[in-house]
């Protein structure tokens, strides 16, 4: 096992990997930015370490001072957690060089999943199915953009090959706005990625997003951990996950589970990964691969219970996969309620003193945050502050749990979206299940 690693993040993800660490016997070596001195992993951590000023890009986007923290502290390993550096494979190449563990997957593995169309590419060859489209970049010809952009079928995206976070995308739902869009498209993508590139897909109309957790070990033995619905999401930025699908059944989790694996097995994959879909009329498109652990975890870990962190940290010690295909069963259903520091209503970011905190509790509740009574919330990062995740034999129980914790959890001195996923719990047609991308943004239009 790694004896000490650096904790290259802050916030939950920082806090989770240093109970992970704990529960090993792994020593922790927190980083943190002059405006996070107050965080509660890094009063935790055995070793803490300052490495900048409060902009992300003078600490935590800093390699050289998280690869000097971890020489300084005779740290062997480095956890990117999600965010930051975590897809960076600059940063995982310089890990490597400087003699220390990545903790994730090759940087070879994350520079080809973080170009789209490269892993689009990838994933055709391993038998995932795709989204109908360009196959490959859009070139210089107008007359053959426009062929192209026919065949497909209006309406159509345009990509961005280096996009991410939702950025670096356009739909276009005639011919007329068609190359302009392709020229706006490229031109922000050069600036935003450094990387003008696009492609074209068809635009699925009423798409759930449902994605695949696999973890490999790296030699070309690899496993899937089932499904989480993601559909619930506000600008692309994930609300409510949950685990697993509804209306998925068991034979359907096995196929789409088992072409991951398969597609794993091939490219010797290393660590924990998500295999993005969009599900539309029982059909699965891969839109892309994230080669990290994602905020989301937590509820296949409540459904399948494993500990993912946990097993980021065997592999990345070199030991096989703790667990078997078989010997993974998916029981009852979780969910989880992303709560962040905003206003419910115009979610404006709201940073600040938490006067008062009171976690819920009770069977199948969990809570994943670092926040506790007299910590102060810079207004220099993600607002997101906790996570609720519950868990029932049913999905009417998690959600009836999900109820009970929102109204048990108490945040004062900031906003937070707390009523706003309170109402969520009461909406019919998530109580129902299976409901598309757009839905949540239609639904706080309406209000
Ligand atoms: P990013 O890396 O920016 O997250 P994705 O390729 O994952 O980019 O797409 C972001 C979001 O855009 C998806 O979660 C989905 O909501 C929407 N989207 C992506 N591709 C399509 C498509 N072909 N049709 C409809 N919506 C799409």
């Amino acid at each position: 096992m790694l004896e000490k690693i650096v904790i290259a993040n802050r916030g939950e993800i920082a806090l989770r990997a240093l109970r992970a660490c704990r529960e090993l016997g792994i020593r922790t070596v927190a980083v943190y930015s002059t405006a996070d001195r107050d965080l509660m992993h890094v009063k935790l951590a055995d070793e803490a370490v300052c490495i900048g000023n409060a902009p992300a890009s003078e600490s935590y986007l800093n390699v050289p001072a998280l690869i000097s923290a971890a020489e300084i502290t005779d740290a062997v390993g480095i956890y990117p957690g999600y965010g930051f550096l975590a897809e960076n494979a600059d940063f995982a190449e310089r890990v490597e060089q400087s003699g220390f563990v990545f903790i994730g997957p090759r940087p070879e593995t994350i520079r080809q999943m973080g170009d789209k169309i490269e892993a689009i590419k990838a994933m055709k060859r391993y038998g995932i199915p795709t989204v109908p489209g360009s196959d490959g970049a859009l070139g210089d010809d107008p007359k053959q953009t426009i062929l192209t952009a026919r065949k497909i079928g209006y309406p159509v995206l345009i990509k961005a090959s280096g996009g991410g976070g939702g950025r670096g995308i356009r739909v276009v739902h005639s011919e007329a706005a068609l190359l302009h869009g392709v020229d706006m498209t490229r031109a922000e993508a050069k600036a935003a990625f450094g990387n003008p590139v696009v492609y074209l897909e068809k635009y699925l109309e009423k798409p759930r997003h449902i994605e695949v957790q696999v973890f490999g070990d790296g030699f070309g033995d690899a496993i899937h951990l089932g499904e989480r619905d993601c559909s619930m999401q506000r600008r692309h930025q994930k609300i409510i996950e949950e685990a697993g699908a509804p209306g998925i059944s068991a034979k359907l989790r096995d196929e789409i589970g088992m072409k991951c694996v398969k597609a794993c097995k091939q490219m010797k994959y290393r660590g924990a990964g998500t295999f993005e879909f969009l599900y539309e009329n029982g059909a699965f498109y891969f839109i892309e691969m994230n080669t990290r652990i994602q905020v989301e975890h937590t509820v296949t870990e409540m459904l399948t219970g494993t500990d993912l962190v946990r097993e980021q940290l065997r592999i990345a010690s070199g030991l096989p996969l703790s667990v078997k295909q078989k010997d993974i069963h998916f029981r009852g259903h979780a969910l989880e309620c992303r709560i962040n520091a905003e206003d419910p209503i115009t979610f404006m970011p709201s940073p600040g003193l938490v006067k008062h905190y009171h976690a819920p509790g009770g069977p199948g509740v969990r809570v994943d945050s670092h926040l506790y009574s007299g910590y102060k919330i810079p207004p220099n990062y993600d607002s997101m502050i906790a996570k609720v995740i519950t868990w029932g034999e049913t999905r009417d129980i998690a959600i009836a749990r999900m109820k009970m914790a929102l109204d048990e959890m108490v945040i004062e001195g900031v906003s937070t979206t707390i009523s706003l996923q309170r109402r969520l719990m009461d909406d019919t047609h998530f109580a129902t299940g299976g409901v598309d991308i757009h839905y949540l943004s239609q639904l706080l239009k309406l209000h």
